[in-house]
């Protein structure tokens, strides 16, 4: 099992499952130690509304001895790279996600104005992780993208639910798109001596986490190099993160 999932939503979702609680808990069987909680932006359907994320100073920084790291998966709303999340709320957020996402204002889906939104989201907002990076409906030029991700200091996420599916569903349309970018944007990040981070994006508790086995498909399917993932490299995550770091120092 992986030590860190950061990409998790609870039923603020609007759509998910499970409750903080239920994950911190599982999490502590699991030996998971950090859990990024990312709930959906108020431009989703039924998504949190600001003054969910505007109460993460009330939320603990641990429970049950696992790590809490209250955040966002914020949706990038135009080709201008605007978020959903004001932008003082964002900067007090443990961790803070972006993607593009169907259900939102979003709609433009051509590879160029895909491209141009997750870029311009990097360069004006301060993303930790780029969730998803490329999916069939929205694709997007992973050279230009993994370009972005480098200058400005964001992760990029393998997404361990998307290229599961994509992998026990190759034949549907867009699953080799998704494995053969996947696998692309790794290769150009391994080049550059870059890791990146694998996240369950579980909607339950049953789907959080990296096990072994899911662990070895990923590694086979992507043809990752294992130095690279850095979801047990709590120093090099805390350089993308920082309140991994001011975690880890307190813990002390
Ligand atoms: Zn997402
Ligand atoms: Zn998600």
């Amino acid at each position: 099992m992986l030590q860190t999932d950061l990409h998790i939503h609870t039923i603020m979702s609007g759509h998910a499952f499970s409750t903080l609680n239920e994950y911190a808990h599982e999490a502590c069987r699991m030996e998971i130690e950090y859990i990024g909680i990312t709930d959906h932006g108020p431009s989703m359907e039924n998504a949190a509304h600001q003054g969910y994320f505007d109460m993460v100073d009330r939320v603990p920084n641990s429970i049950n001895n696992v790590r809490i790291l209250f955040g966002c998966e914020t949706n990038i709303t135009n080709i201008s790279g605007d978020l959903d999340l004001d932008i003082n709320l964002l900067s007090r957020l443990k961790l803070v996600i972006a993607g593009l996402h169907e259900k939102t204002s979003y709609t433009n889906s051509s590879e160029i104005n895909n491209t141009s939104a997750m870029v311009n989201a990097l360069k004006k907002n301060r993303i930790h992780i780029l969730a998803h990076p490329y999916r069939s409906m929205f694709p997007v030029n992973i050279e230009e993208l993994v370009y972005a991700a480098c200058e400005n200091n964001t992760l990029l996420e393998i997404n361990k639910s998307l290229i599961l599916y994509a992998v026990k569903h190759i034949n549907e349309l867009g699953s080799r798109d998704v494995i053969e970018k996947t696998r692309e944007m790794i290769d150009l990040l391994q080049n550059r001596s870059r890791g990146f981070v694998i996240n369950s994006d579980a909607h339950h508790t049953s789907e959080m986490g990296i096990n072994d086995k899911e662990l070895d498909s990923l590694i086979h399917y992507l043809d990752i190099k294992p130095e690279y993932i850095y979801n047990n490299n709590i120093s090099a995550l805390s350089r993308y993160i920082t309140a991994l770091d001011a975690g880890s120092k307190a813990n002390e």
